[in-house]
């Protein structure tokens, strides 16, 4: 079975970005760029699976500037085999990555699809129940677990107060969760085989893909900052203090 993983480029969990002077977007230059975390949880999730012989090849696949070469060739040193980039300087929304990544599937006829749940720099968690939508294919979002038994995946979905599991039929869509597994650091000698394994590009106009945006951002602001907290002396002053603001 081939795995299909979607991996998208985002500033780094740790930097803290700031709106630019006039609002309009965010300043990311310069800042560092990394997987989106839950794609590497994606990745790994792939990988596992053809190191148990349950996948035969993973390839990693990224929309985005030439710069997103780095982020893939991270995930070829994860342990991917194959990688594709779509090409392009559009402002990307959900709709048509779904769109280039239902191109791509349509090419590479991947048993299963594997996606982050969510990008950390968008928040959209929106790209792989459209693509399900689109290929027509189950899907099995915030996954927690999953375990392919034949032609079927289970997938142990988070929820709001619990889990749910569901059994898809394959091809299949599933979105990963924080909880499905822990990444691992990638080995010297993998990074340097990893310069080595092939990297396909193209455009989404070799797709027939119109990536133009539908949505317009018309500000950017941070939230409030948070207010000085206030110290009491004691706990008679505290309980003083939450009667008076009516809280007990
Ligand atoms: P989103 O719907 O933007 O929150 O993204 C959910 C998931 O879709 C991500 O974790 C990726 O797996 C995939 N995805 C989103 N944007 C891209 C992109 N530009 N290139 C590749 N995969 C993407």
């Amino acid at each position: 079975m081939k795995i299909l993983v979607a991996i998208k480029r985002v500033v780094d969990h740790s930097v803290r970005v700031r709106p630019n002077s006039q609002a309009t977007a965010m300043d990311i230059a310069g800042a560092k760029m990394a997987i989106n975390p839950f794609c590497e949880i994606a990745v790994e999730e792939a990988v596992r699976l053809k190191e148990q012989g349950i996948a035969t090849e993973v390839v990693v696949v990224s929309i985005g500037a030439d710069t997103a070469q780095e982020q893939l060739r991270a995930a070829l040193a994860l342990g991917a085999d194959r990688a594709i980039l779509v090409k392009t300087s559009a402002d990307l929304q959900p709709l048509a990555v779904a769109h280039c990544l239902h191109k791509l599937v349509e090419r590479e006829q991947p048993g299963l699809v594997l996606l982050g749940k969510q990008s950390i720099d968008g928040d959209n968690n929106q790209t792989g129940q459209m693509l399900a939508a689109l290929c027509g294919y189950a899907q099995g979002t915030f996954a927690s677990r999953l375990v392919i038994e034949g032609d079927k995946a289970r997938v142990t979905r988070e929820i709001d107060g619990g889990l749910q599991t569901l059994l898809l039929r394959l091809p299949a869509v599933v979105t990963t969760d924080l909880r499905l597994n822990q990444p691992r650091y990638p080995t010297l000698p993998n990074i340097m085989k990893a310069r080595q394994k092939p990297l396909a590009t193209m455009t989404p106009e070799e797709l027939a893909v119109d990536v133009t945006p539908r949505v317009r951002t018309l500000k950017f602001e941070l939230p409030p900052s948070r207010q000085a907290g206030e110290k009491v002396k004691d706990v008679e002053a505290l309980l003083a203090r939450l009667r008076e603001a009516q809280l007990i």
